[in-house]
């Protein structure tokens, strides 16, 4: 993967197929030539995958899904879809790992499952991590992650298509975000980790949790991030776009 500065759109389960249009203005943007190291991704719900593909085709914009069955190909597995489908579809990433699937499900070995499904089918991973706020107030932070991190990969020989998206929990949605120089320490230290355990080419690290215009600017003082991953405001193309900007002014 190259040197691009990434801005993941998860619109988690929002939109509709009106709700498409609102992309327009983001997709006249990638094209300027001061966004030529930026790579914008988004991952809307299953049901407009397909339609964010065809819309998308012209630009350098990418499409990704935000889950997927463990299972690597078909079978009975009724309101389930496979990292195949998703690739088929004309999908090049998938979020793996969110905390709102690990809530209600996704351990480290189900992830670990996926993420190995998914890159036989030759999707690009986006692999979240984050700790709990309980975690956090229980010094558990670099425990937490370091677990995430060596369970969610265990047995993957070439980790160069998986991108790291550090989101505490305590933040996703919250408003919330981390104080910098913390934020630094932690972004450091998945990168030793990732380093240390399973040596990539190069180590991607996002940050995700309330991002938004007006926060993105001191956030993006830490040189050692390499992007971010946008939940709610990505919904407002307005929003999205003010913080691609100011992540690049
Ligand atoms: C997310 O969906 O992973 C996320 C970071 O959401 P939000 O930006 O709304 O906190």
């Amino acid at each position: 993967m190259t040197n691009n500065i990434y801005f993941i759109a998860n619109w988690k389960m929002y939109g509709n197929i009106e709700s498409i249009k609102t992309i327009k203005n983001v997709i006249s943007l990638s094209k300027k030539r001061s966004l030529k190291n930026v790579k914008i991704i988004y991952c809307p719900p299953y049901t407009l995958l397909s339609e964010f593909v065809k819309k998308t085709k012209k630009s350098s914009i990418s499409v990704g899904a935000q889950n997927c069955h463990q299972h690597s190909s078909f079978g009975s597995f009724t309101g389930s879809i496979n990292s195949l489908m998703v690739k088929n579809i004309g999908c090049e990433y998938i979020i793996l790992g969110h905390s709102e699937n690990r809530k209600i499900g996704d351990t480290d070995k189900v992830i670990n499952t996926k993420i190995r499904s998914a890159l036989k089918a030759n999707l690009k991973i986006i692999f979240c991590i984050g700790e709990t706020l309980k975690e956090k107030k229980n010094k558990q932070t670099k425990k937490i992650l370091k677990n995430q991190i060596i369970k969610g990969l265990k047995g993957i020989k070439n980790i160069n298509n998986i991108i790291i998206s550090y989101e505490p929990v305590w933040s996703i949605g919250t408003g919330l975000i981390p104080k910098i120089d913390d934020l630094k320490k932690k972004i450091i230290f998945i990168k030793k980790v990732v380093n240390n355990y399973f040596q990539p080419k190069k180590t991607k690290i996002l940050y995700g949790g309330s991002v938004n215009p007006k926060n993105v600017k001191s956030l993006k003082q830490i040189k050692q991030i390499n992007g971010f991953l946008v939940g709610g405001a990505s919904q407002n193309d307005k929003k999205f776009i003010d913080i691609i900007q100011k992540s690049i002014n």
